[in-house]
């Protein structure tokens, strides 16, 4: 598998509880490298649209909130297969269904608020990315 950039995100739940750092880590042990990285309060109007295909679900509103609710640090990530490493890393999205030492089973309040987003395809990775980045601002 080739090169790849994935975005993740780190959610209000992480920035509040000053967890950046101990996630970033977790990425970067696992070989992903920060490409791209900034923090930022997304308003109401893009978390809905950034989260679109979620529209229909019971749990759109309070993402949505959620998501505006805080800062969060939204970040490019850069390694070989970095699309399913990086979903590796982060773990379940229930954190008591995670994986042991993963960021959620770590760091997860809930299924709600589950401190990371990742990207889980290819073709959401590409447009998610975009959502937030120019290419002048991924320097790998
Ligand atoms: P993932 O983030 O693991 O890709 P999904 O794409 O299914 O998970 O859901 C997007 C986000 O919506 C989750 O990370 C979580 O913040 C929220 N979410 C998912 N399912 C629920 C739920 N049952 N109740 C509340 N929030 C949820
Ligand atoms: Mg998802």
């Amino acid at each position: 598998m080739s090169t790849e950039l994935t975005l993740s995100i780190l959610k209000p739940d992480a920035t509040r509880r000053n967890l950046t750092g101990k996630i970033n880590a977790k990425f970067e042990e696992s070989g992903l490298r920060i490409v791209a990285q900034k923090r930022m309060i997304l308003s109401r109007r893009q978390a809905r649209l950034f989260y679109k295909m979620h529209e229909d679900k019971p749990f759109y509103d309070e993402l949505v909130e959620f998501m505006a609710s805080e800062p969060i640090v939204v970040q490019v990530l850069e390694g070989k297969n970095a699309i399913l490493k990086n979903r590796e890393v982060m773990g379940a999205t229930d954190p008591s269904k995670a994986a042991p030492g993963t960021v959620r089973k770590e760091f997860a309040l809930s299924i709600g608020e589950n401190s990371v987003h990742g990207s889980d395809s290819k073709e959401s990775a590409e447009r998610e990315i975009r959502f937030f980045f120019s290419d002048t601002e991924i320097v790998g």
